[in-house]
């Protein structure tokens, strides 16, 4: 049985609308976008990926 997606809005956890998904409204597809670009999200800080070392000795 194949269930339709439920694709609920993270922001507010209305139903997503095809033209915004994954989010309801234009409005919440800005508040995330705001959230990213004042770095509300937390995205894991990467360091400097250390010299590969595959191989080995
Ligand atoms: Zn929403």
């Amino acid at each position: 049985m194949a269930e339709p997606r439920e694709r609920k809005c993270p922001i507010c956890g209305k139903p997503a609308s095809d033209e915004f998904a994954p989010f309801c409204s234009k409005r919440c597809a800005d508040v995330d976008l705001n959230r990213w670009l004042t770095g509300t999200y937390v995205i894991p800080a990467r360091d400097d990926e250390p010299e590969a070392d595959d191989e080995e000795a």
